[in-house]
C-alpha cells in the first residue's frame, strides 16, 4: 500500500501520557475495548476537546469524530443545546440519590417516542440496562435461559458477555454454536444458562426454539449489529423472532443501545415496524453523558413496579443525566435532525463505495447512514452473520483506518464495530470526510 500524505502531527504526548497511565491503572487504560484505540502508534491517543464533530488530542491534533464516544455524542461534542442547561444543574445540585423531575420528564419523553415502552426504567450503563431487562424476564416467565446471538455484544457484564467475538475455534456447529464466554471469571453456570444461535438463519431459529420449546425468559438482538460490523437484519428474520418469542412465551428484548434515537425517534424498532417486549437504550440517549434505560410493555414491567423485581442504582438518572437526555431527545425528536444525520452518514458510504471502485478495492459497506461500516471481503460481498467475519481482511481495515486517522478523521479502531455520525458535521467536514476516504482508498490500492 502507498502511503497518504499526513496532516498528523506528532503524538508523542500522547506517547509520554500513556506511560505515566500504566504505572497507575492496570494496562494504562479504564475500559479493555481502550487498548485498541491506538493511533498509528502502539499507544492510545489521548484526547482533550471536543466541540461539534471535532475532537482534539492533547499534542493538539484535530480529528474528525466518527467514533462519537461509540454512538453517544450523536449532538456533536459539548453541543451547545446541552452545555448551558447542564451548567445550571452542576450550580443547583447534580445528584440527590432522590425522586427528581428531570427523570419523569425523560420517562415521558422516552413513553412518546418509543413503541414498546410504556414503562421505563433508568440505569447508567448499556450493560446495566441490559442486566435489568433480562432480570425482568426472568423474574416475570420464571425461566432462567436466554438466546442470545453469535457475534452480537450486550455489555461486559456476566449475564450476556457469551460468544459475542468467539475465535474460529471456539465456535462449534454452526447451527449449535457453542455459549463460549468473553472472559475468564464467567461461572459455568452463567454460560451454560445462555443457548447461542447464528444470526439471520431462520431454520437454525426455528429449531433452537423447537428444541427448548417455551424455556427463554428472554431472547435478545441488536437489531442492526453495531458490534458485528454493522450486519443488517435480512427481510423476515426480525418478524420471524417476533413470533416465535410470543409462540414461546419469551420476552423479545431488542438491545437499541446503539441503534436506539440514532436510527430515527423511534429506533430500529420503528424503522422495521417489529415491537419488542422490552428494549435497552443508552448512548445516544444521554448526548455524551452517561445513562441508560430499559423500557417495555406493562405486563413485563409491572412486576418492576410492585417491587416483586427488583433493580435499583444509586446514580439512576440523576438530574444531571437526566436533564442531558432529555434535551438530547426534544432535538432527537425532530426526524429532520435524524434525518440529517442519517443524510451525512448515507453521503459518507456513498463516497467509501466510490473511492474503492475507484481504486479497485472489494469492500461493502454495510448498515445505515447514521451507523455503518465497511467490510473488506474478498469479492466485496455484504457480511450476513459473525462467521462470514472471518473471511474478512482485517489488515486492509486496519490499513484503511490508519490512512484515516493521518487525514483527521478519527473511526473505530476495530473493524467489526462501525462509524457512528452525529448532527453536528458541517458541509465543509463532510467534504473533507469524503476526500480523505478517497487519500485512504489511493494508499490501500
Ligand atoms: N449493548 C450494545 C449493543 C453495545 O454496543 C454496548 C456497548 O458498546 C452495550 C450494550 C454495553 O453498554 P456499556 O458499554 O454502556 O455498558
Amino acid at each position: 500500500a502507498g502511503a497518504a500524505a499526513s496532516s498528523l502531527g506528532s503524538t508523542e504526548l500522547s506517547a509520554s501520557w500513556f506511560e505515566r497511565a500504566k504505572r497507575s491503572l492496570a494496562g494504562g487504560i479504564s475500559s479493555s475495548s481502550r487498548l485498541t484505540s491506538t493511533g498509528p502508534d502502539p499507544y492510545p491517543l489521548y484526547m482533550r476537546s471536543g466541540s461539534g464533530a471535532r475532537i482534539r488530542d492533547v499534542d493538539g491534533n484535530e480529528y474528525l469524530d466518527y467514533l462519537l464516544s461509540y454512538g453517544s455524542a450523536v449532538l456533536g461534542h459539548a453541543p451547545p443545546e446541552l452545555t448551558g442547561e447542564l451548567t445550571k444543574v452542576l450550580a443547583t445540585g447534580t445528584m440527590f440519590g432522590t425522586c427528581n423531575v428531570p427523570e419523569v420528564e425523560l420517562a415521558e419523553r422516552i413513553q412518546e417516542m418509543v413503541p414498546c415502552a410504556e414503562l421505563v426504567r433508568f440505569a447508567n450503563s448499556g450493560s446495566e440496562a441490559v442486566q435489568g431487562a433480562i432480570r425482568t424476564a426472568r423474574g416475570v416467565t420464571g425461566r432462567s435461559r436466554v438466546l442470545k446471538f453469535e457475534g452480537h455484544y450486550h455489555g461486559w457484564t456476566d449475564t450476556l458477555a457469551i460468544s459475542n467475538r468467539p475465535a474460529p475455534e471456539e465456535t462449534g456447529p454452526h447451527d449449535a454454536p457453542h455459549s463460549v464466554p468473553h472472559s475468564p471469571g464467567i461461572p459455568t453456570g452463567v454460560v451454560a444458562d445462555v443457548v447461542v444461535c447464528p444470526w439471520n438463519d431462520p431454520e437454525s431459529l426455528r429449531a433452537v426454539f423447537a428444541a427448548h420449546p417455551a424455556e427463554f425468559a428472554a431472547a435478545i438482538c441488536e437489531p442492526i449489529v453495531a458490534n458485528n460490523a454493522c450486519t443488517m437484519p435480512d427481510p423476515g428474520f426480525l418478524d420471524l423472532l417476533r413470533d416465535l418469542c410470543t409462540a414461546h412465551g419469551t420476552a423479545l428484548v431488542f438491545d437499541e443501545v446503539c441503534t436506539g434515537f440514532r436510527t430515527g425517534p423511534g429506533g430500529a424498532q420503528t424503522l422495521f415496524g417489529v415491537r419488542p417486549d422490552l428494549a435497552v437504550f443508552s448512548k445516544a440517549l444521554g448526548g455524551g453523558l452517561p445513562i441508560a434505560a430499559f423500557a417495555g410493555v406493562r405486563e413485563l414491567m409491572e412486576p418492576l413496579a410492585t417491587g416483586y423485581v427488583k433493580h435499583g442504582g444509586t446514580y439512576n438518572s440523576s438530574p444531571l443525566c437526566a436533564t442531558a437526555a432529555s434535551l438530547t431527545l426534544a432535538r432527537l425528536a425532530d426526524p429532520a435532525v435524524t434525518g440529517r444525520i442519517e443524510a451525512t452518514g448515507q453521503r459518507i458510504m456513498e463516497a467509501i463505495r466510490r473511492a474503492a471502485k475507484d481504486h479497485g478495492v472489494p469492500c461493502a459497506v454495510q448498515g445505515v447512514g447514521a451507523m455503518f461500516q465497511v467490510v473488506f471481503t474478498p469479492d466485496g460481498t455484504p457480511t450476513r452473520a459473525y462467521r462470514d467475519t472471518f473471511r474478512l481482511d482485517r489488515h486492509r481495515y486496519d490499513a484503511f483506518r490508519h490512512h484515516l486517522l493521518l487525514q483527521g478523521v478519527h473511526t473505530n479502531a476495530y473493524g467489526l464495530a462501525c462509524w457512528f455520525v452525529s448532527s453536528a458535521v458541517t458541509p465543509d467536514e463532510l467534504d473533507r470526510t469524503c476526500e480523505a476516504i478517497d487519500v485512504a482508498f489511493a494508499g490501500l490500492a
